[in-house]
């Protein structure tokens, strides 16, 4: 059984094909061609790593956001690939990917794993660079009904940043209840999906948008 992660774009690819919003982006090999992928998507752009041998891209200095000028993104190129490089040499780099900056928001992770004991596990909770600080997430094994869905999410330490907590707003819990839904769906459709991280998605006032996606096949 090998197994083999897609990339950031496979990723958002399959995402998509859920409902699950994700960046526009375009794939580059070339600093010549960042400016103009950057032009098209429209500024400001993020830039991040393209190598099935990062997993952690910000740790390797390859992620790059606030991108605003043409000039700026064929810089951004070749930081990110000196950066991948001086992190680990023998790392193979299939290019850069150039994406919209989603707006701000709050940071969540929906992820899955397949258990030996218990099969396909959805875990849900508080995302980006919080995660393994606040530890604050909640599982269920799969299938799951809407239901238990929407406990799931009530379920967090964190539930009152989703209400609306001092003065924030209420973000869009009904957006969240059906992207998990239709994570859950993916799941269990594609019987090769051994594993997924979707850290960060940022949910919003209104709508969300997921910003990273790390998939392992079987
Ligand atoms: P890593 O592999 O280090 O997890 P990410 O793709 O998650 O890399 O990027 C690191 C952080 O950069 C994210 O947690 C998010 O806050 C920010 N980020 C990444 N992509 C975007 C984007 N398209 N728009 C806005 N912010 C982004
Ligand atoms: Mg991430």
């Amino acid at each position: 059984m090998t197994e083999w992660m897609l990339s950031e774009s496979e990723g958002y690819d399959l995402l998509s094909k859920y409902g699950i919003p994700t960046p526009k982006y375009r794939i580059v090999t070339r600093a010549e061609d960042a400016g103009s992928a950057a032009e098209a998507i429209g500024f400001p752009v993020v830039m991040k790593i393209i190598s099935p041998d990062i997993v952690h891209k910000s740790d390797a200095g390859g992620v790059i956001v606030g991108i605003g000028t043409k000039e700026s993104a064929q810089s951004a190129f070749n930081q990110i690939v000196a950066n991948a490089r001086a992190y680990n040499q023998n790392a193979d780099i299939h290019g850069v990917i150039v994406e919209n900056q989603a707006a701000p928001g709050l940071e969540l992770i929906i992820g899955g794993k397949t258990d030996p004991t218990f099969g396909k596990v959805i875990t849900f909770g508080i995302g980006g660079t919080l995660v393994e600080l606040m530890k604050d997430v909640t599982l269920r094994i799969l299938p799951i009904d809407e239901d238990e869905i929407r406990k799931m999410v009530t379920d967090i330490d964190s539930y009152p940043l989703i209400t609306g907590y001092r003065g924030s707003k209420p973000k869009d819990e009904e957006c969240l209840i059906q992207i998990i839904k239709n994570v859950c769906k993916m799941f269990e459709d594609q019987k090769d999906l051994r594993e997924f991280d979707i850290n960060p998605i940022r949910l919003y006032d209104s709508g969300a948008c997921a910003v990273d996606a790390r998939i392992i096949m079987d």
